[in-house]
């Protein structure tokens, strides 16, 4: 392994020497009052970074996708309707889990590249009897960011709970729980939340929870069920020591850390690096002369780039970037996987890292015979950066 080389993927990221440092302490005991105090703090910033102060926070060893099985266990009983907004990779795991636990499941699909329209979603909830809708908030397949405030507000409107998939957004896109009136946020460790892969996060608000309290039928998974986690987040917020399962000591540990560090950068600011990191990526690939997979710059994710390889070049593209010191990842939409690659722009992402990986990218590409003016595309990244309107 060569340590100096960039993870630029969409997830596991570059994480922070301190959150490191923290992943690498000694294990303490789980109930140890010292890490009863960290996992309380943990929990409460995990809130704060949610901009949930109504919601429940959980945090579950784990990855995303037992996140995502934990909102759909715990609200979804069997014959209940589920509305998927699908964007893509992601959405159809969640459609298929939907499907698993029984709920009948209706779909409004967009095609790659495209978020669906808030009214084809909302003419869909217009017909009623759905207890859920679920969207994933930036698709990692496709790079699409979807109308999430709007969606939620539709559901709201509805009496539906919106379930949001945020593992390749949460603390990266903007998003303010409460204010959007967002039911459920479910999230992993390994991407903005800025923690190497292993916990499942959650923030369940006020009607999520009250839904799940009057269930009619038992959750089916014991892992997954709110009523073996809640009294442990209860009891670490509170101070005092409790066990359902071990918890991972040192993740819990490497997530106080992270968070702290978020919310001293502070929401906003975060998403608005986000913005500024990903505008000038895409600078970079408009004068490399390479078009993007979503369709349009407001379905356009901040926290990845999706990417056509132009004619003429392929998979092997990635090798070659590899060999400049900078790791990307591959397509992954089965329709379209072998003709995009993907580059992660998320959690400690700053003008360095952009300026490597698009320069990485340009010589990967010269190398492949795909030639363009000799640093156009730095150049064009770099003016971006220093435009002052983060
Ligand atoms: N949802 C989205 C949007 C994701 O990007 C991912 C992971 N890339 C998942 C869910 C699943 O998360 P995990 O791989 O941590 O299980």
């Amino acid at each position: 392994m060569n340590e100096r080389e960039l993870l630029m993927i969409p997830g596991p990221v570059e994480f922070d020497p301190e959150v490191l440092r923290a992943l690498g302490a000694k294990t303490v005991s789980h109930v140890a009052p010292e890490f009863i105090a960290t996992f309380g703090r943990a929990l409460k910033r995990l809130r704060e970074v949610c901009l949930a102060p109504s919601a429940q926070p959980f945090v579950v060893a784990g990855s995303g996708t037992l996140a995502m099985e934990m909102a759909v266990a715990n609200l979804v009983e069997p014959g209940e309707r589920a509305l998927v907004v699908n964007t893509g990779y992601f959405s159809d795991r969640m459609a298929m889990m939907l499907e698993r636990y029984g709920a009948e499941v209706v779909q409004v699909r967009a095609a790659p590249g495209e978020a669906p329209e808030v009214g084809a979603v909302e003419a869909a909830l217009a017909e009623g009897r759905f207890k859920v809708l679920t969207v994933t908030h930036v698709d990692t397949s496709t790079g699409v960011l979807a109308p999430v405030e709007a969606l939620v507000r539709a559901a709201g409107k509805h009496g539906v709970l919106s379930v949001v998939d945020g593992v390749c957004a949460t603390a990266g896109e903007s998003f303010h729980q409460d204010a959007w009136g967002a039911d459920v946020y479910l999230t992993a460790s390994q991407k903005a939340v800025g923690v190497p892969p292993g916990l499942a996060l959650l923030t369940v608000g006020p009607r999520a929870m009250a839904a799940w309290r009057t269930r009619r039928t038992p959750v089916r998974s014991v892992y997954a069920d709110f009523a073996e986690w809640l009294p442990i987040m209860e009891a670490y917020e509170a101070g005092r020591p409790s066990y359902f399962a071990t918890p991972p000591v040192n993740l819990v540990c490497a997530l106080e850390v992270s968070l702290g560090q978020l919310l001293a950068e502070g929401m906003e600011a975060r998403f608005a690096r986000h913005r500024h990191m990903a505008r000038a990526f895409r600078a970079g690939w408009s004068a490399l002369g390479l078009k993007m997979l979503p369709v349009s710059a407001s379905v356009t994710a901040n926290t990845l780039s999706a990417v056509y390889y132009p004619d003429g070049v392929d998979a092997a593209l990635l090798g070659r970037v590899r060999e400049q010191g900078v790791v990307l990842a591959g397509g992954l939409h089965p329709e379209l996987k072998a003709r995009y690659f993907r580059v992660g722009h998320m959690n400690v992402v700053g003008p360095g890292d952009v300026l490597a990986t698009v320069g990485a990218v340009e010589r990967a590409l010269a190398a492949a015979g795909h030639r363009t003016e000799p640093g156009a595309a730095v150049r064009a990244a770099q003016a971006v950066l220093l435009a002052s309107d983060m």
